[in-house]
């Protein structure tokens, strides 16, 4: 007899990116979650990795939406749009979801009616089954920790709208916090910080490339530099400005002491046994800001927990979410 193989999604809704994560294949898709709209018509101009190469460059009737701001649904009918986009692409023309099982996390800041109200545009799409998944959980599953067993793990996820921190144990969350502020927050603030200081204009992806490149959590990290463009506030030119590595650090560092609080007191709603558990097993850090420079050493030093980044910090929460059970 033949048996129907049944397809198994794993999907990482991000505020900054949706990485999809197909059972037997790996990561299949990861684009930004970025849709450009033509304001004139209404309809989707372009989507994901397509619509964030519009940022700062397109025209006056091009309106650049994220359907997920802080890690909240902005726009519903955006999200399920966007999210339509993804699958048809990694699907081609043929059956679409059809019979598949979808597990799916999305950020902790949003509601469990928008929660299920996403889990059912994706059956309505096709799926056999639509199911929610807690993205520490998700994200400790991708790393490979057991998460069944009675012991605590720390997982801290900075992203690009907000960072959770959780203890997980036996499956599931003990204690959590989240901060409405990372990856994003720090773009903006150096856009601030440039335009205060050398009276220049940035635009959103230079400020990101800023970060990516010369960005550091190290304060005796060797110090680098980086030739950027912008417009001159006084005289409305192009300019190009140096900035060091050493500047960047000063709005990081606001960040990471934040960061720091959060993680203290997280430890400080759980139980003793699983706060003894969490120095011993350290902290899993997960989530695209795990990549910048010094990060993992600098929360090491200032929480005194070993840290371990995940393998891939971008990729593991889709991939543990498509791999649960
Ligand atoms: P989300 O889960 O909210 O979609 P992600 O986990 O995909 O977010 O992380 C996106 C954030 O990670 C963005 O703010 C991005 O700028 C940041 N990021 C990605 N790569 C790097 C890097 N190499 N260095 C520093 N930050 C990075
Ligand atoms: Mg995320």
């Amino acid at each position: 007899m033949l048996k129907r193989f049944e397809k198994v999604y794993g999907i990482d809704l991000g505020t900054s990116n949706t990485v999809i994560f197909e059972r037997g294949k790996g990561i299949v898709l990861n684009e930004p979650s970025v849709v450009a709209i033509d304001q004139n018509s209404g309809g989707i101009l372009a989507v994901g990795t397509q619509a964030q190469a519009m940022i700062g460059r397109a025209p006056a009737h091009v309106e650049i939406n994220y359907p997920l701001m802080n890690g909240v649904i902005a726009n519903f009918d955006m999200t399920t749009n966007m999210l339509d986009y993804f699958m048809k692409k990694i699907q081609g023309r043929s059956s679409l979801l059809r019979g598949s099982k979808v597990y799916i996390s999305m950020p902790c800041g949003i509601t469990n009616v928008q929660k299920r109200a996403i889990m059912e545009t994706i059956v309505h799409k096709g799926a056999k089954k639509a199911i929610a998944v807690e993205e520490p959980v998700a994200a400790a599953v991708g790393a490979g920790l057991p998460i069944n067993e009675p012991i605590g793990h720390l997982v801290l996820d900075i992203g690009g709208g907000n960072c959770q921190v959780a203890i997980i144990s036996l499956g599931g969350i003990v204690a959590s916090n989240t901060l409405n502020r990372a990856g994003i927050s720090i773009d903006r603030d150096i856009m601030d910080y440039v335009k205060r200081k050398y009276n220049v204009e940035i635009g959103e992806r230079t400020a990101e490339n800023i970060k990516k490149q010369i960005g550091t959590a190290n304060a005796s990290a060797e110090e680098r530099s980086l030739e950027i463009r912008g417009r001159d506030m006084v005289d409305g030119l192009p300019r190009s400005i140096t900035i060091t590595s050493g500047e960047i650090f000063t709005i990081v560092d606001d960040f990471i002491k934040t960061l720091v609080q959060a993680i203290s007191a997280t430890v400080e709603l759980c139980p003793p046994e699983l706060a003894g558990d969490v120095i011993e097993q350290g902290i899993l850090l997960c989530g695209g800001c795990a990549l910048l420079e010094g990060i993992n050493e600098r929360l090491c030093m200032e929480t005194r927990i070993p840290v371990h980044t995940a393998a891939d910090p971008l990729e593991c929460i889709a991939a543990g979410t498509g791999m649960m059970l």
